[in-house]
């Protein structure tokens, strides 16, 4: 009579091969991606700096932040606006208690004093204009991932000042405020990219203007890309901006990557 060997497929054996995997990821140096799976505890922290390091640390493991690329704030107060804002020059991989400035809306320096010669970033500006333009935002946060920044630039033709990239049909844009199904899509708009903030704003404001932001529902807008650059996107908490960029994120690439097939 033949011996009955467990199924490869068993639940034992799967929880061995899980083991497996996990110890090889702890030998070979790979710890970094397990304290990732906790940073979602830490972008919940009350702690604004605490939260929005958890964010550099894991949005850098994931390549949408490498260097001192991005920048990513947390709206502290609203009357007056007041937004703490990662600090400029900082590298992500490693943003300390101190790597951020407390900012009015005019993207100046609350107290310059207490930044002790650390300055905001020089795309502050947008971070304000995002928090003025949509009261229930509570946390804005910018990358710079390869799929966003390739799709930005084959989205705005040379010369061209705003363009558009449409997301359709995926199960993933449930995961954007307010969308309940995969049959709609999400309207991404695309600015050209520019050093002058104050310039760059004034046409960022003119579409937000133009947008519906009344609703309860659904916002007009979940984000925007500037070409070659990256993604602006945000979320009543640094919880929900941080799912905003992980969203976006998945469906940048599977959009890319699907225009790389042939056609049928
Ligand atoms: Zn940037």
């Amino acid at each position: 009579m033949l011996r009955q060997e467990p199924s490869p497929f068993s639940a034992v054996a799967a929880a061995g091969r899980l083991r497996a995997i996990c110890s090889i990821a702890y030998s070979s140096g790979m710890e970094h991606l397990l304290e990732v799976s906790s940073a979602g505890m830490l972008v919940a922290s009350d702690d604004a700096a605490t939260g929005l390091r958890a964010v550099g640390r894991e949005f850098h493991a994931r390549g949408w932040s490498l260097g001192t690329s991005s920048n990513y704030s947390v709206v502290l107060d609203r009357d007056p606006l007041e937004l703490l804002i990662t600090a400029s020059g900082k590298d992500k991989s490693a943003l300390g208690p101190d790597d951020f400035v407390r900012v009015d809306a005019s993207g100046r320096l609350i107290d310059p004093a207490a930044a002790a010669g650390r300055k905001s970033s020089a795309e502050t500006l947008l971070h304000c204009l995002i928090a003025e333009q949509i009261p229930a935002v509570g946390a804005v946060l910018h990358t710079h991932s390869v799929w966003g920044t390739i799709l930005s630039r084959a989205g705005l033709s040379a010369g061209e000042q705003l363009s558009s990239l449409r997301i359709a049909g995926y199960e993933m844009l449930k995961g954007l405020e307010g969308i309940a199904t995969h049959d709609t899509h999400t309207d991404v708009p695309i600015f050209a990219n520019s050093q002058d903030m104050v310039e760059l704003s004034h046409r960022i404001k003119t579409v937000f203007d133009a947008a519906d932001w009344s609703g309860d529902g659904r916002p007009p807008l979940h984000g925007f890309l500037l070409s070659g650059h990256g993604l602006y996107t945000w979320g009543r908490t640094l919880a929900e901006a941080r799912r905003h960029i992980e969203i976006f994120e998945f469906l940048f690439e599977v959009t890319a990557r699907q225009r790389m097939l042939p056609s049928a």
